[in-house]
């Protein structure tokens, strides 16, 4: 049956048959959604509360575009769009997500990702250390060690741009391949202008690259002058909202991609990568924005900013306009909107701070409801839709406000195919009390329901009191047995 109504959904959506084949591709997206158990359950009400916070944030009028390089500063100022897709590839655009801007200091984070995946933290953190620096990105300074502060500031990333095991003519094809992974196959370009350009006004990256060549930042016959070419190419690749939010997802969901479901990056590299984006991404602005935000995020002078809900979705923040420190303004006031709404700071109670919204729960409203719903289908005797609420991931031992369950009820009504279905397929505890101390036997006897007597007997015979049932279990996975014919 649910393949049935799946392929009915699809069908419906795409308005056509010969979209069935999309039925396939889909079919545990689809299957979820069925079954609500996305990691955003009410994904409607979700994004209309981020349209909520997009259009408050819009009106944040202050900052300066950045205007280093033409590129950058042809944008206007009024852009501004936020992209996020959940690490169940749940997606939601507002404003100007399908214009192409270049990733600037926001491909460190992909690039660092990249490194260690491909030659491990121990080579990487060989050459860059992992600590805040305290000054600004572009600055000429090394640690006590006479390594990069981290791969967040310039001096990190040009550094790392050398440790690749690839030949420079194959590198940035290399990277690229790697980011249009990361991205879900969605749009990953390239400027050649803003390359041109960065090169053409980078002399304080040419300091600090001969600053590094000194001080022997760089492997043994690393060529620097390649090394910086490299970053400013790294700088020069664009991306939109859009796609930049299936990039964040990526490292919210442990370095799979939520789109493909293809594994681009070790869990090990999205977690050092967190961690560092955590204590070093936002410039000087790092360690206010961990605590106000509690989030790893990365900005980059092109107004983006790269937020990561770790564990259930990546956001993709762009408005040129930058404070004094070079982070978006519009961005950074979303993040800060985002976490009063929401309990998404790192440090928010989940439990029992009930002043801010958990997107991830069900409300108790609609599991009330859910349990009215469910008795009356007991009542009634109806079948098919008990069956239709144990496929949405049910608790069809759940129990009313007089500890009843639906098995009580339906045998107590006498309804033999529903007790069945309640104890067979979704292995409902037969022997939970009501606030009266019966059972589901008890009160089927009561009313002289012998069909019903038969039926719950021979299943207690077999099921005895210690026997795991579904209501014991919070397990919602034993309902993949139920049948679905
Ligand atoms: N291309 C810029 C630079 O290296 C990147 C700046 C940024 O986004 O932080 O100076």
């Amino acid at each position: 049956m649910i393949a049935v109504a799946v392929l009915t959904l699809a069908c419906y959506s795409s308005g056509s048959l010969s979209h069935v084949w999309c039925v396939g591709a889909n079919i545990l997206l689809l299957t979820q959604a069925f079954r609500r158990k996305f990691i955003i359950p009410d994904f409607e009400e979700f994004a209309s509360n981020i349209d909520q916070l997009y259009y408050i944030t819009q009106r944040q009028e202050g900052g300066y575009v950045a205007d280093y390089i033409p590129q950058l500063a042809k944008f206007s100022p009024d852009l501004w769009g936020v992209s996020l897709c959940t690490v169940d590839g749940q997606r939601h655009s507002v404003g100007d997500t399908k214009i192409p801007f270049c990733l600037q200091s926001c491909v460190k984070p992909l690039e660092y990702a990249i490194a260690v995946h491909e030659v491990g933290t121990e080579h990487v953190h060989r050459y860059v250390g992992k600590e805040p620096s305290g000054l600004k990105f572009n600055q000429l300074s090394l640690d006590e060690e006479d390594k990069p502060h981290n791969p967040m500031v310039n001096a990190g990333a040009i550094v790392i741009s050398s440790l690749l095991k690839v030949s420079k003519a194959e590198r940035f094809d290399y990277v690229m391949e790697y980011l249009k992974k990361i991205a879900g196959n969605e749009y990953v370009g390239f400027s050649n202008a803003t390359f041109q350009s960065e090169k053409e006004t980078g002399d304080r990256n040419f300091a600090i690259g001969y600053y590094l060549k000194e001080k022997k930042c760089f492997p043994e016959n690393a060529d620097m002058i390649a090394a910086l070419d490299f970053y400013f190419q790294l700088c020069s690749i664009e991306v939109t909202c859009d796609s930049g939010s299936v990039m964040a997802a990526t490292l919210a969901n442990g370095g799979i991609c939520p789109i493909t479901g293809e594994r681009v990056l070790s869990a090990e590299a999205v977690r050092n990568t967190l961690s560092l984006m955590h204590s070093c991404g936002m410039y000087d602005f790092s360690g206010q924005f961990a605590f106000h935000v509690g989030l790893p995020a990365k900005s980059g002078v092109s107004g983006a900013v790269l937020l990561v809900v770790p564990n259930v979705m990546g956001v993709l923040c762009w408005s040129p306009p930058l404070d004094r420190v070079g982070n978006s303004v519009r961005g950074i006031h979303f993040c800060q909107e985002l976490v009063s709404l929401f309990n998404f700071h790192n440090y928010d109670n989940l439990r029992h701070f009930a002043k801010k919204l958990d997107p991830r729960r069900q409300s108790l409203d609609d599991r009330n409801k859910s349990v009215v719903n469910l008795m009356f289908a007991a009542y009634s005797g109806d079948v098919s839709a008990l069956r239709r609420f144990a496929l949405s991931a049910m608790d069809m031992g759940e129990k009313d406000y007089d500890s009843r369950t639906a098995l009580h009820v339906a045998s107590a009504e006498g309804h033999v195919e529903a007790v069945i279905f309640l104890t067979e397929t979704c292995k409902v505890n037969p022997h939970v009390k009501d606030r009266w101390g019966n059972t589901p036997l008890d009160d089927a006897s009561q009313f002289g329901r012998d069909r019903v007597i038969s039926v719950l007997t021979e299943y207690q015979r077999m099921y005895p009191k210690q026997s795991g049932f579904q209501s014991d279990s919070e397990d919602q996975r034993k309902l993949d047995t139920v049948k679905l014919g």
